[in-house]
């Protein structure tokens, strides 16, 4: 069920082992040749497609688009929360279920900024409510092995604007894409040293990371369909009692 459709009464009836879908993607710069909005177009799509298998036992929270996305302010149009407003929202959507029943929540992320807030939010989250079962993965983490097999390019995970993520936008919104503006980007000689923090102006010259040129619809499509049946397939794990009872 999508909550933004349902009245209060079908969620007072809605079964309570349910899984609370809550996907998380930005509004922030991608390269010359794909929209601000990837991210979160990209997240709702798997989350919509996911929902649309697992009616019954999912309820979808519509997409937190304002992202953690201070490393991409520095091109025009980037919108960004900070840390601790971005994991309020996502706190306060779980702990506005919680009175109610609801006890099982998945964050599911279309955006690598997001990755440790959702992390720590996850974590906190859990620590406050002992009985609840939280959850929260990227979905592209769900299919790596698929997405390195589909990739032509070096680089064979997931970047920013890249094969990968090119890719996806050409299977899910084509009219979006500016195809004559693709571009290879952020491919410095020098890799970074590990565990740096850098600010996308810094490894790149317009804002894309990755082998874009190579990107076509048949990947998107071959990555969308792994990412929505790998996905669906552990959210409905959750729904149906997967339970860790230790040793
Ligand atoms: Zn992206």
């Amino acid at each position: 069920m999508k909550l933004q459709d349902a009245t209060w009464q079908d969620v007072e009836g809605f079964r309570r082992d349910c899984v609370v879908l809550i996907p998380t993607g930005s509004l922030e710069q991608h390269g010359p040749h794909l929209p601000l909005f990837t991210d979160s177009l990209i997240v709702t799509a798997v989350a919509e497609a996911v929902e649309a298998r697992l009616t019954e036992s999912v309820i979808l929270i519509p997409t937190l688009w304002l992202g953690a996305s201070g490393h991409h302010l520095r091109f025009p149009g980037s919108l960004s929360s900070d840390f601790d407003s971005y994991m309020g929202e996502i706190q306060s959507c779980v702990e506005s279920l919680l009175p109610h029943g609801f006890h099982k929540f998945y964050i599911l992320n279309g955006h690598g900024g997001n990755r440790e807030p959702n992390g720590i939010a996850a974590r906190r989250l859990k620590e406050a409510h002992l009985q609840a079962t939280i959850g929260q993965s990227a979905y592209f983490d769900f299919v790596k092995t698929v997405i390195s097999d589909t990739l032509e390019g070096p680089l064979k995970e997931m970047r920013h604007a890249c094969e990968a993520e090119t890719s996806l936008m050409l299977y899910l919104h084509p009219d979006l894409v500016r195809t004559g503006k693709l571009r290879d980007d952020g491919l410095a000689s020098d890799p970074a040293v590990a565990g740096m923090v850098h600010h996308f102006d810094e490894i790149t010259e317009q804002g894309s990371y990755g082998y874009a040129t190579l990107a076509t619809a048949e990947k998107g499509e071959r990555i969308f369909d792994a990412a929505v049946k790998q996905v669906t397939q552990e959210i409905d794990r959750v729904a149906n009692g997967y339970f860790l009872r230790g040793l």
